[in-house]
Parts: C-alpha cells; sequence; structure tokens
C-alpha cells in the first residue's frame, strides 16, 4: 500500500491555528462522524460528556495550614460499559483538558472492543512540592469526594501522569473503608498485592512496541536497521525504549523534562535507566550529546514516539519531523493542525487511541481477574495483549485503506461507529 496516498481528509475541516486538546480531539471526531455520516442527534449525544464532577479538596498541610485543591472526575461516555480511564496530578490540569481525555479514553476504549466507557480524573496540585503524606491525603479526599460517582460497575479509575500504584492503594483502600469490605475492582493500576496484574505496569509501552512493530511490518522495516527516538522517559517511554532495543532497534535519542541526548551509535539503556533510579530524572546523563527538546523531535530517525505529554507536534514543528512512523504513546501528543502536515509527508502515525491502549487493556484484565477471583499468569497476559492490539492495528488499518484517511482518522471511525451502534440499539431512555 502507498501511505502518501491516502488522502488528508482534514484538508475539508478548517484548521485552528491555535488549539486546545479537546478541540484537537473534536477537530478528528468531526472528520470521523461525517465519513460515517453520523446522524445530528448520535453527533451530539456522543460529543457530549454525560457527567463533569468539579471538588473542592481542603487538605491540612504539615505545617497545619489549610489548602485548598481542585478536583476533577469526567464521564464523557458510559454506553460501552462503566467509565476507565486515569487520574493524573498537574499543577496546569484544566477541565477542558480532562473532557478531552474522557473523550479519547472512550475512543480508546472502543478500538480495543473493550466493554467500558471513557472517563478521567485530575488533582489540580504539583507533585513535587507536595510530600508523601500531603499526596496521601489529597488522594483519600479525593476520592471519598468521589464516592458516588466511582465503583467497579460505574467508574474505574487509574494511574495516569504523576499518579502510581501507591495512589491507587490509597484509591482502593479509601474506597473500601467506605464500602465496609475489601473491593480491588474499584481502581486498577494497583501494587500484585493488592490485586493488580502481572504486566500491568509495562503494558502500556508492550502496546506501544507491538504496533509499532506491525507498522514497521507494512512498511518493511527490520528491527535491525530501525532507529528509534523516543521523548519521556516515564513509565510508558523508558518501557517502549526498553523493549523496541530488545527487538533488536536501535535507540538513537531519549529526554524527559530535564533535557534530551542523543548517541549515534545507541544509548545504553540500562545506564539510563540506572541513572533515574539514583538521580530521579536524566538530568546531568552522561550517556548521550545534549540536545535541545526542539531537535530531539526533529532527530533523523525511523520511529519517533512521543510519550511526553500533549501537543508536542504543532503546526509549527511538523514540517520539521523526520520520522516514517510515530508511535504515540502519549495522550494527544500531535494537535490537529499538523495532523495534514504529517501526511502530506508520508509519515505514518499511529494514533494514541490505538498506540497507547496496552494500558487500559490490562486494565480491563486487572479488573476481570479481580472479578472472578483468579490470577493470570505473565505469560497469559502478553498473550491476550498482544492479540488484542494486533487485532485493533489491523482493523484500524484496513478501515482507513477502505475509506482512504489516515491511521488516525480510521481508529476514530472504527470507535464512533462501535459506540453509534450500541447507541442506537439501547436507543434513548426518556
Ligand atoms: N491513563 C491510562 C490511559 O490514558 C490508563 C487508563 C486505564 O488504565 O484506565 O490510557
Amino acid at each position: 500500500m502507498d501511505l502518501t496516498q491516502i488522502s488528508p481528509f482534514s484538508d475539508h475541516s478548517p484548521v485552528l491555528d491555535k488549539q486546545n486538546p479537546f478541540e484537537s480531539m473534536m477537530h478528528r471526531f468531526d472528520i470521523a462522524a461525517q465519513l460515517l455520516k453520523t446522524e445530528p442527534g448520535v453527533y451530539e449525544y456522543l460529543k457530549t460528556p454525560v457527567r463533569q464532577v468539579i471538588v473542592s479538596i481542603p487538605i491540612s498541610m504539615d505545617d497545619g495550614e489549610v489548602k485548598v485543591f481542585e478536583g476533577y472526575r469526567v464521564i464523557h461516555n458510559d454506553i460501552l460499559g462503566p467509565g476507565k480511564g486515569g487520574i493524573r496530578f498537574a499543577p496546569d490540569v484544566t477541565l477542558d483538558e480532562v473532557k478531552a481525555l474522557a473523550a479519547w479514553m472512550t475512543w480508546k476504549c472502543a478500538v480495543l472492543n473493550i466493554p467500558f466507557g471513557g472517563a478521567k480524573g485530575a488533582v489540580k496540585c504539583d507533585p513535587t512540592r507536595l510530600s508523601p503524606l500531603q499526596i496521601e491525603k489529597i488522594t483519600r479526599r479525593y476520592t471519598s469526594a468521589l464516592l458516588d460517582f466511582i465503583g467497579p460497575d460505574k467508574d474505574i479509575p487509574a494511574p495516569d501522569m504523576n499518579t502510581n500504584e501507591q495512589v491507587m492503594a490509597w484509591i482502593m483502600d479509601t474506597y473500601s473503608m467506605h464500602m465496609r469490605r475489601t473491593e480491588p475492582a474499584v481502581v486498577t493500576g494497583k501494587p500484585l498485592a493488592l490485586g493488580g496484574s502481572l504486566g500491568r505496569r509495562e503494558a502500556t509501552g508492550r502496546g506501544c512496541m507491538i504496533v509499532t512493530l506491525a507498522a514497521m511490518n507494512k512498511m518493511g522495516l527490520k528491527p535491525q536497521q530501525t532507529s528509534v527516538v523516543v521523548q519521556g522517559f516515564g513509565n510508558v517511554g523508558s518501557t517502549t525504549a526498553h523493549l523496541m532495543a530488545d527487538q533488536g532497534c536501535k535507540v538513537i535519542g531519549i529526554s524527559d523534562i530535564s533535557g534530551a541526548y542523543y548517541s549515534k551509535k545507541g544509548i545504553d539503556l540500562r545506564k539510563a535507566s540506572e541513572w533515574v533510579n539514583v538521580n530521579r530524572s536524566l538530568a546531568g546523563f552522561t550517556g548521550g550529546d545534549r540536545l535541545s527538546q526542539e531537535e530531539l523531535l526533529e532527530l533523523e530517525c525511523d520511529v519517533l514516539v512521543p510519550a511526553a505529554k500533549e501537543d508536542q507536534i504543532t503546526k509549527r514543528n511538523a514540517g520539521k519531523i523526520s520520522a516514517k512512523i510515530i508511535c504515540e504513546g502519549a495522550n494527544g501528543p500531535t494537535s490537529a493542525n499538523a495532523d495534514p502536515i504529517l501526511l502530506e509527508k508520508g509519515i505514518l502515525v499511529i494514533p494514541d487511541i490505538l498506540a497507547n491502549a496496552g494500558g487500559v487493556t490490562v486494565s480491563y484484565f486487572e479488573w476481570v481477574q479481580n472479578r472472578i477471583g483468579y490470577f493470570w499468569s505473565l505469560e497469559r497476559v502478553h498473550k491476550r495483549l498482544g492479540k488484542m492490539m494486533s487485532e485493533a492495528f489491523d482493523n484500524v488499518f484496513e478501515t482507513a485503506e477502505k475509506h482512504k484517511v489516515s491511521l488516525r482518522i480510521g481508529a476514530y471511525v472504527v470507535a464512533i461507529d462501535r459506540v453509534s451502534q450500541a447507541l442506537k440499539l439501547r436507543g434513548i431512555y426518556a
């Protein structure tokens, strides 16, 4: 297949200069809805979040002073099942961003054919300036404020930016205390000792690796001749980098918030991970030449994995990207106005709602294991994740070919089609 022949459908819609994540999401949604000839009522239903909750989180700080934080939980859609999606702690998070992230979860679950709707939560706080005790208090108060809205059959949180297994353990404990019973299935991404799943921690990176290999296969790229650049060295970025290297690829560039590093002969990833374990970031890493964050994204390579945050590839720098494949490890790393530029350049973009869906897929496995009370081997988790990611990739690829659109629009078409069909079968209760 000639990938440059996929028509830039986005040319038909206005491309905005400045975009927030919700606009970026809606832009793609609109194109896919047009292709599917979605009825106006269904369109209206699918674009509107089902519920948006804002809570205040008063905390007594370590010096006794009271500080009030703001928390959010948005359920974008629950047609296919209970809400599902992570919780992030970030100083600059907005309700609008949480709405976009919740909608992405709806489409992500639908692309993977997982029986969940889409949700997302956040607390506006800077975890780097909070003690572990303060983080625990914020988590517990946030959970108790949301008691009426979360639950194994209602909405199931999980980790996201700046939240981890320990935070999930506090959510599970707070919820269980109020319910007067231990309820592991209320949250996923828990520690193994509390009913977490084997393979959940590396699941997002593993999923990125699986779909990238599938895309490389379509392009005739062999791992041994493939160079990889990864932006972000947190859970997703570092796992993807390690797994791609294990496959025989050469990782030539890595970065985190402290800086970017390049080595033509390949970064020693074990050294990089050890560095981060000791120093908490890559700052001062001696295993590569220092680059600016922009230079890292523009490096000549075969595969670029943006696994940091939203809006990294925009109209401004899209023309300078020289990778053949982009695998979106982060949610929303490419703004909608960059899509036509990347398409024009013949870059194959594996969209976030497919590329990083390994995390929520193993979250689904965790929830299933919690509910049946029987735990799977790592081998079984890997096998089922591999199967679901590969099937989703093939389905998106075929849909994109059929409609002559990018993989991103193909993924939205698959997702919107599944959710609209379920909506039509359920009908509108009124
Ligand atoms: N936060 C992850 C995501 O954006 C995981 C969500 C989950 O496991 O529910 O996909």
